[in-house]
């Protein structure tokens, strides 16, 4: 059979030759409504990987994006792909000095930035060392002034050249896209995507169980392409056809809805806070979107309430788990039989597990001495990995982060059942450890914020004398409701084992990290020194 390297910029290449009228809608950081298509893309794409290629970019530089979901990122995406550098995307919610430190380890040779971030990066540009040029992503007429090396408006820069360019050709083991991880503790790691992984893993999503658009789907991504490799949909739609409405700065509930409905979007995918919003603005307003099939959340345990609110409203939300180093897709919460037929409690209850592994995927969890544990939906264990698209190493690192059987350790603790649906319990080290034996955390969050008062909610560990660590539970309360520690215990009481019961409730506020999780690790900081009420045995292990 022939030799045919999956490379990353076939996929715009088969978007613009089979569906080149498609439409590429975007709600502009600049404020209006933008369309474009496939062929458009491709055609301005072209063009990106000309003026880098005569602006000296070799294979394998890094060339950074500082970007929202926009048609430009799109174009660049491909662009910096197509000559075989590699696409490395910024996340613009991390703190500025992670910022900088993240442009520095990747050597990034050209930046491109909204316009929105030009003051960021001028705040920035003496410590980034290895910068040469900053792209606004903008027209001349929009260019601001500003200081920054080299700077010059996209559309001028791109304007240069006239398009008369082909793709570059190299292996499909190439370097493609840089994302790092967040790093809420120590530094962001890098994972270093290549033309392959990323081609096999848009295959491996475009299996109707784990998101399987069409050329008929309209697919409006929440997720920025700079978390997570945009789950992989900036590859998947093009690849077959899908519309793309991408939604710019602008992620509030009304805004995205305003986007949802006006566009007809068929698909959706984000973050549970995103999703939170989109909530909310549709129960105040008692609101429909009847063309919306699919809301997918990811990135952090979506509350049971949220999954049943939209289906009550007649949306179909199921949660995928996964991470950067998967490329990221890990598994995906589709019903399969017999659990499709199921419904009220006991359906929700099955589509608040984290899913199945699809086919370029293999799971294991094991105890802390790497010994396999039962697929019984009990055994709690370290979650590993290992597929087309898992990572083998960290970018610019050496060590080693596969086990003897070539599996990666997510860093998650789960459950595995007989039927292959695996539910993540906990972060590992955000478990709590009470006598020896692990708490999901985001089982009894999960079961606290069916309270009616109840906004959001973290379980953390604190210390206590007797039994290592116990359960506080932070709960933020829904603006203009009331609700008293006692309330809440009594909610949880019976929906958890007793040995689970939190031993003390505190009103508070939760912090998020740059990717719309819980950001935990201040909480364990803000609540260091709290002193649990009593230490009597009923609120221990029994
Ligand atoms: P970052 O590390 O930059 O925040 P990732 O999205 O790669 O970004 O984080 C991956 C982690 O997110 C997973 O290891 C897991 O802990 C968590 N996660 C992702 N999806 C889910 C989900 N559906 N349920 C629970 N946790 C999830």
């Amino acid at each position: 059979m022939q030799e045919w390297p999956l490379l990353c910029h076939r996929i715009i290449d088969h978007a613009a030759t089979c569906h080149p009228d498609r439409e590429v809608v975007t709600r502009s950081v600049e404020g209006p409504i933008h369309r474009t298509n496939y062929g458009q893309i491709r055609k301005r794409a072209l063009k990106v990987a000309q003026r880098l290629d005569g602006d000296g970019i070799l294979i394998g530089d890094r060339v950074a994006t500082l970007a929202w979901n926009t048609w430009r990122h799109l174009e660049i995406w491909y662009g910096i792909m197509g000559i075989g550098a590699v696409c490395h995307t910024i996340n613009p919610r991390l703190f500025p000095e992670q910022i900088a430190w993240i442009i520095n380890h990747a050597r990034d040779r050209v930046l491109l930035a909204d316009v929105s971030f030009v003051p960021l990066l001028e705040k920035l540009a003496s410590q980034l060392e290895f910068v040469e040029r900053f792209v606004i992503l903008t027209d001349c007429d929009r260019m601001p002034i500003t200081s920054l090396r080299g700077a010059i408006a996209y559309e001028s820069w791109i304007d240069s050249v006239n398009g008369d360019f082909a793709w570059k050709s190299f292996d499909e083991n190439t370097a493609a896209g840089l994302c790092y991880t967040s790093g809420t503790t120590g530094n962001p790691k890098g994972v270093l995507y290549s033309h392959r992984s990323n081609v096999l893993h848009s295959l491996m999503i475009a299996q109707a169980d784990v998101i399987g658009l069409s050329c008929n789907d309209t697919v409006l991504p929440v997720v920025p392409l700079f978390h997570a490799n945009s789950w992989g949909l900036a590859f998947h739609a093009p690849m077959v056809g899908s519309k793309i409405v991408f939604p710019g700065a602008k992620l509030d509930g009304a805004s995205v809805y305003e986007l949802l409905r006006d566009e007809k979007v068929t698909f959706t995918a984000g973050v549970p806070t995103v999703w939170l919003m989109l909530q909310q603005h549709m129960e105040s307003n008692n609101l429909r979107l009847p063309a919306l099939r699919q809301l997918r959340i990811g990135g952090a345990a979506p509350p049971p309430t949220m999954i049943e609110a939209f289906e009550r409203m007649g949306i179909a939300a199921t949660q995928g788990w996964g991470m950067t180093e998967m490329g990221p897709v890990g598994s995906m919460g589709a019903l399969k039989h017999p659990f499709e037929k199921l419904t009220g409690a006991e359906r929700i209850a099955q589509l608040s597990s984290q899913g199945v592994a699809p086919f370029l995927v293999e799971m294991k969890i094991t105890d802390d001495s790497g010994e396999r544990l039962p697929h019984d939906g009990r055994a709690f264990g370290r979650l590993k990995v290992r597929g087309a698209s898992v990572v083998k190493a960290y970018y610019g690192l050496d060590d080693r982060v596969l086990d003897k059987e070539g599996y990666f350790d997510t860093g998650d603790v789960a459950t595995i059942d007989e039927h292959a649906y695996m539910r993540i319990a906990d972060r590992s080290k955000d478990v709590i450890k009470s006598g020896g034996e692990w708490i999901s955390s985001i089982e009894i969050e999960n079961v606290v914020t069916a309270h009616p008062s109840v906004l959001e909610a973290a379980a953390i560990a604190v210390s206590h004398p007797k039994w290592g660590e116990r359960p506080l539970l932070i709960v933020q309360l829904k603006p203009g409701l009331a609700a008293t520690k006692t309330d809440i215990l009594s909610f949880l009481e019976g929906k958890i084992a007793k040995w689970w019961m939190p031993d003390d409730v505190v009103i508070d506020s939760i912090p998020h990290t740059a990717t719309g999780k819980i950001r935990k690790s201040e909480l364990r900081e803000r609540y260091r020194n709290h002193s649990l009420p009593g230490t009597s045995d009923s609120s221990g292990n029994s």
